[in-house]
């Protein structure tokens, strides 16, 4: 099949809109011109409303969102720390990796694939840390390889109820600008995203939000953990000027300028409407198929990406396959131990309803294709009446 588009369904990269496509074709420009910042302190003042972030800062980072997450482990921990992390999925698995490369002393807590931050757990811990020997507390916002979405104001609620120090570090990759992430007010001291989900961006800039206490963290404690590249000094001496301590991707930041200004048109409570009600006909059309998904129950659900178990006997792999090879359309592969189990389709970003229905329809007919005893037509017909019922209502509601 070679006419037509490319459908991506994948849970980042996602769809660049034409607006912001187009903002980032200029030409090279000097990243030291006079007039450099009067492009990027708006961005930096614009991203900390993004993060909903009033007193603190956010960096950029020409990396992606892995490069980040050592940023924030970096610039505010020493070697031999402990912290506490949860590994629920190939995300929250590889930050607790890096953490160990990188010398901390991490308590890790194992939670069943389809579930997200154990509260209990993390409550239990933090509450016989009488000592405060615990300096950082770490949650995947959204573990994009299993569709599940994690409660950080219970964590911040436990830390405070516990009167505990420690440091708060969000993973916020595949929900910042998605679906509804209050730093402030959850008390986040680090939150790491990237530019390529939510902030409908190519894949290569990725954020840093940090609150005062993580600023303090970094000058006060002295953290021991070498660091150079991301340094949060050498970043704040040149940023606050509107510079970089090295060369920018200056194209990136006229597409974020564009993808902000979007996102901010819309509004953001509008965007967390638009991308709940976007996953929740998926997931209608999910069910109206007889599959499953991998979050174990609705208090997981991911708003952003929907992690699919095919019916016993199918190849999950063969399922992306042939949705690829013959219908032109990519959604996301089962990631480590749901590989050949788990398919995704990634619903964030650029997004709207019908292109939601065309991903049930190319879903439903993969899997025929592939030996799922399916209804073909059942997916979609549940999402359209899902869909017609959630707009209607907020026609209704002006
Ligand atoms: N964290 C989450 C939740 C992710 O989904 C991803 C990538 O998909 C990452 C971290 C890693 O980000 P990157 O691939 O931008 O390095």
């Amino acid at each position: 099949m070679k006419n037509g588009i490319t459908h991506l369904y994948i849970p980042g990269p996602t769809n660049v809109p034409d607006r912001v496509r187009r903002a980032m074709n200029v030409p090279m420009q000097d990243q030291r011109s006079p007039d450099m910042p009067d492009l990027t302190l708006g961005l930096f003042r614009d991203l900390k409303t993004a993060f909903r972030n009033g007193s603190g800062r956010v960096f950029m980072f020409p990396s992606s969102g892995t490069g980040t997450w050592e940023a924030a482990i970096q610039n505010t921990l020493s070697p031999g720390d402990k912290v506490l992390m949860a590994r629920f999925g190939q995300f929250s698995g590889l930050w607790v990796e890096m953490a160990k490369r990188l010398g901390l002393d991490v308590e890790a807590v194992e939670v069943e694939w389809g579930k997200g931050v154990p509260l209990d757990a993390y409550e239990r811990i933090i509450a016989a840390d009488a000592a405060h020997e615990i300096r950082g507390v770490f949650v995947t916002h959204n573990e994009t390889a299993t569709g599940v979405t994690s409660d950080i104001a219970g964590v911040r609620r436990l830390l405070d109820a516990h009167g505990h120090p420690a440091l708060l570090f969000v993973d916020g990759v595949s929900s910042i600008a998605s679906i509804d992430f209050r730093q402030d007010e959850w008390g986040v001291d680090l939150a790491v995203a990237g530019s390529q989900k939510g902030f409908m961006l190519p894949a290569g800039l990725s954020f840093l939000s940090v609150s005062e206490k993580a600023l303090a963290a970094n000058r006060d404690n002295r953290p021991k953990m070498a660091r150079s590249y991301f340094g949060f000094a050498e970043q704040i001496a040149m940023n606050d000027q509107g510079y970089f301590p090295y060369t920018p991707p200056t194209q990136f930041f006229h597409g974020l300028r564009v993808s902000l200004d979007m996102l901010f048109e819309e509004g953001l409570e509008n965007v967390f409407a638009r991308h709940h009600r976007l996953a929740e006909g998926v997931r209608r059309g999910i069910a109206g198929l007889g599959l499953k998904l991998v979050a174990a129950g609705p208090e997981w659900y991911s708003d952003t990406v929907s992690a699919i178990t095919v019916p016993e006997g199918v190849d999950a792999n063969q399922v992306l396959r042939i949705a690829y090879e013959r219908y032109r359309t990519s959604f996301g592969g089962g990631l480590a131990r749901l590989n050949g189990k788990v398919f995704r389709i990634g619903h964030l970003g650029d997004l709207n309803e019908v292109m939601c229905l065309g991903a049930l329809a190319a879903a439903e007919i993969a899997l025929c294709d592939a030996g799922a005893k399916i209804v073909p037509g059942a997916g979609v017909a549940a999402a359209n009446a899902y869909y017609r019922e959630a707009l209607a209502k907020q026609r209704d509601d002006g």
